[in-house]
């Protein structure tokens, strides 16, 4: 049998294993309460198409970063342009930001997603190559405030669904400068211990020497133990951001732990970075999380612009919800057939109980009076209207079990006041 790819899984009306994952009434749920969470505080939906222009992550997540250069689907267009199925959401939105000249409008641009990316990376419990996330972009303020709000807001979303997040681990990333100059006495730093390190974190010194701090070997870790840290050598200015964004924090309620060594796995974030994780999900334990890209618009072209922003996994967010028991479905009127040849009949009223705006379902399957029922109990609905020969109905109604024959134009308007008497 042909299955789906490895990596991908479907989204299901209802999972028969069980599977939080792919049932739809729950991301239903996780839709809702995002557009509920984000849209309260004037955050507007957005949606960019599913692949970009390579260079706009080339560029834009950045060129050293485990995902430019091993987890994206790229492809050639047939014209000799690369395109890439989208990794991540910030560097597209940013894109769009540009293109559609919404600098314009009244700043800060506050635009939400929730859309599905692609990473061509080994799949596991919560690490899919086609996943979806929920995120969120403040472009053209660079206030503290912002920063704080986006991450009360991920706070709120997560809380509202029932996700136990364990640890807001936080950071700051200084200005790009700083970096440079951190990145020198760190790889100066790394160079002197080089013969302690694991194999990987020493083929990349040169490259990427941040994600030595992320490294899992335990001399590496013992090494980075006594390496330099970025936050303290943020400049004035960044440091005094940090601290107000902390502050903001404390005052919202918010517990967090410092962690110098947060590395997040994009180029582009300056100044905040945060990372909301849970236990409860093993080794892929990260929810979401972002930061700060005060530079990532001009890497795609644009004028120097301040933002912030975060996304957060929806698979991972399903997998240790506990609130979210899908809305049971309602069914008002289930139409069987006690004849066939009152079929045209059953056929009309399913379709005027829609119209009237009853959830209505029409026997399709052949089965048994007794089996329609069977099947009407079975699927919670309120009322079955038999349909027998000559324009005549029997409605019962499936809570009292009292049945009652009337004439078919009589159907709709007897359930309508049922539902308003039981209102
Ligand atoms: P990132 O864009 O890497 O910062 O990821 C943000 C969040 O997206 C993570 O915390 C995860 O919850 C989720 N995520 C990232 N990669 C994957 C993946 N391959 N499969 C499922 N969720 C992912």
């Amino acid at each position: 049998m042909i299955q789906a790819p490895r990596g991908t899984y479907d989204i299901l009306p209802e999972s028969a294993a069980r599977n939080v994952v792919e049932e739809q009434a729950r991301r239903k749920a996780v839709e809702e309460r995002a557009e509920k969470i984000l849209g309260a505080a004037g955050y507007r939906r957005i949606e960019t198409p599913a692949f970009e222009a390579t260079e706009v992550f080339a560029r834009g997540v950045g060129e050293a970063t485990d995902i430019v250069q091993k987890e994206m689907y790229t492809f050639d267009d047939g014209g000799g342009r690369s395109l890439t199925l989208r990794p991540e959401g910030t560097a597209p939105v940013c894109r769009a930001y540009l293109q559609h000249g919404m600098r314009k409008l009244a700043l800060p641009v506050k635009l939400w997603y929730l859309s599905t990316f692609f990473r061509a990376e080994a799949p596991q419990r919560g690490r899919y190559r086609q996943f979806w996330q929920v995120g969120a972009e403040a472009i053209g303020s660079d206030k503290p405030e912002t920063d704080a709000e986006l991450i009360v807001l991920l706070a709120d979303l997560l809380d509202a669904l029932g996700v136990s997040h364990d640890r807001l681990r936080l950071s700051s990333l200084g200005t790009p400068e700083t970096r440079a100059e951190y990145r020198e006495e760190l790889k100066a730093f790394l160079r002197a211990h080089e013969d302690e390190l694991a194999e990987e974190v020493r083929n990349r010194i040169e490259l990427n020497p941040m994600r030595a701090f992320d490294a899992d070997d335990a001399r590496t870790r013992a090494v980075m133990r006594d390496a330099p840290k970025l936050l303290d050598r943020l400049a004035p200015g960044d440091a005094e951001h940090f601290a107000q964004v902390r502050s903001l924090l404390d005052e919202a309620g918010i517990s967090y732990e410092l962690d110098p060594t947060l590395v997040r796995g994009l180029d582009y974030y300056t100044r905040t970075v945060f990372e909301f994780t849970s236990d409860e999900l093993g080794a892929q334990s990260g929810l979401g999380g972002g930061g700060r890209y005060d530079g990532l618009i001009e890497l795609l072209d644009g004028p120097p612009t301040p933002a912030v922003g975060w996304a957060a996994g929806v698979e991972r967010m399903l997998l240790s919800a506990r609130d979210l028991a899908p809305p049971a479905e309602l069914v008002d009127l289930y139409v069987a057939l006690a004849e066939p040849a009152g079929s045209l009949t059953a056929f009309e009223l399913a379709l005027e109980a829609r119209r009237a705006g009853l959830q209505t379902q029409l026997e399709l399957a052949g089965r048994s009076l007794k089996g329609q029922l069977k099947h009407a109990d079975r699927i919670g609905a309120r009322f079955v209207a038999i349909v027998g020969d000559n324009g005549h109905v029997s409605l019962k109604d499936m809570g009292s079990g009292e049945q009652r024959e009337l004439t078919t134009s009589d159907v709709i308007p007897a359930i309508l006041r049922g539902r308003h008497t039981q209102a």
